[in-house]
């Protein structure tokens, strides 16, 4: 007895874990840096930790307000319909949910390459295929109209990331209008946000209150730090919102996650801190570190080394773990979260000793 031919299917690389790594070396974790995952290094906002603690006594029932009041928050902060707000366990749920909602066996999907693996994933889970267009190092992973229209054939569901992991490069909104008004009726445009607190760049959630082929995805993940709570949402167009009750895994985002997520909506001065600390470690990284970078709008920094996992790897020894890049098809290159001013200062200074020793070939492709 096996289960289904899963050869398609590549499995998710996370980045390392502190402990894991802290244990495989023999060391503690004091003394590693942590920036290979884009965690927010503030920790959780205070008072959805705080919300935790106080509704921790409540976990024998089924989260039923919690997610109710969370939706309410979430539509009039972006001024939708509640009907409109697809809470879900990390964005990554609402991609599943996007998928089950679109998807027949043998739709496609066209995803960027690199790209955020779970996309393709999500699609070949539901029986569907999966296209690529290309963002080209070259260009700095830029992000336009005709890049992705010149690949798409079609295809039901349409990934854009905006900004980019791993590049952090983002798409103009008139770019996704452009993208929307140029696919088929039946094509579903998805801009991923899951960055989107640390860009200067507008939502594309306008888009959605005024079309009907263009879904948005958020998470608490990353700016708001409760990347362990499994949280996020997608914002999706009218006539789409009664499929939720059809396509969502029951209770799936759960109590403490919802009443963690409302606290942090509140909190404005931990998000402001968390997008401010991130500003300015991408310019120090991007001013101090000795490899060429790429401007990003994200709270990470790609960095081109030459050979990713080597650099990744002594990096590793030299107490910071940064994300080795060949997974999204980018072996130049690693990918490093910004850090406290403290850890991200600590980390450049342990990271240009690695690099010395590993100079990228001149002709080393990314
Ligand atoms: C982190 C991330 C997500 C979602 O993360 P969740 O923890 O599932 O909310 C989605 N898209 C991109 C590009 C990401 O980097």
């Amino acid at each position: 007895m096996q289960p289904r031919d899963l050869s398609d299917h590549s499995p998710y690389v996370p980045g390392r874990g502190v402990e894991e790594v802290a244990r495989e070396l023999g060391i503690d974790r004091s003394a590693l840096i942590k920036l290979s995952s884009n965690e927010n290094p503030h920790g959780p906002s205070p008072a959805a930790v705080e919300a935790i603690r106080e509704h921790a006594d409540r976990v024998h029932q089924y989260p039923k307000s919690a997610h109710t009041d969370l939706t309410e928050r979430i539509a009039e902060e972006w001024n939708v319909d509640t009907e409109q707000v697809w809470v879900s366990p990390g964005a990554d749920g609402s991609i599943d949910y996007l998928s089950r909602a679109a998807l027949e066996p043998d739709d496609a999907v066209l995803v960027p390459s690199p790209g955020f693996a779970y996309y393709a994933m999500s699609a070949r889970y539901h029986h569907a295929t999966v296209s690529e267009y290309t963002l080209s190092a070259a260009d700095g992973f830029t992000q336009d109209a005709e890049t992705v229209l010149s690949a798409y054939g079609g295809e039901r569901i349409v990934y854009l990331t905006s900004p980019h992991n791993p590049s952090g490069s983002t798409i103009p909104l008139e770019a996704v209008r452009t993208i929307a008004d140029a696919t088929a009726e039946e094509t579903l445009v998805v801009v991923d946000e899951a960055y989107g607190e640390f860009a200067a760049v507008d939502s594309a959630i306008p888009l959605v209150r005024e079309r009907d082929d263009v879904a948005v995805l958020r998470t608490f993940s990353k700016a708001y730090g409760l990347a362990g709570l499994r949280i996020g949402y997608s914002v999706v167009p009218e006539a789409w919102g009664s499929a939720y009750a059809r396509v969502n895994t029951p209770f799936a985002a759960n109590e403490l996650a919802c009443r963690a997520a409302l606290a942090a909506l509140d909190d404005t001065d931990h998000v402001e801190k968390s997008v401010e600390t991130a500003r300015w470690a991408r310019e120090y990284m991007t001013d101090e570190l000795d490899a060429e970078t790429y401007p990003s709008a994200g709270n990470f920094v790609l960095a081109r080394v030459g050979d990713g996992s080597a650099v990744a790897e002594a990096a590793k020894h030299g107490g910071v773990i940064i994300r080795d890049c060949t997974s999204f098809g980018l072996p130049g290159c690693v990918r490093i979260s910004t850090g406290t001013r403290e850890d991200t200062r600590e980390a450049v200074t342990r990271l240009n000793r690695v690099l010395a020793e590993h100079e990228p070939e001149a002709e080393a492709d990314a």
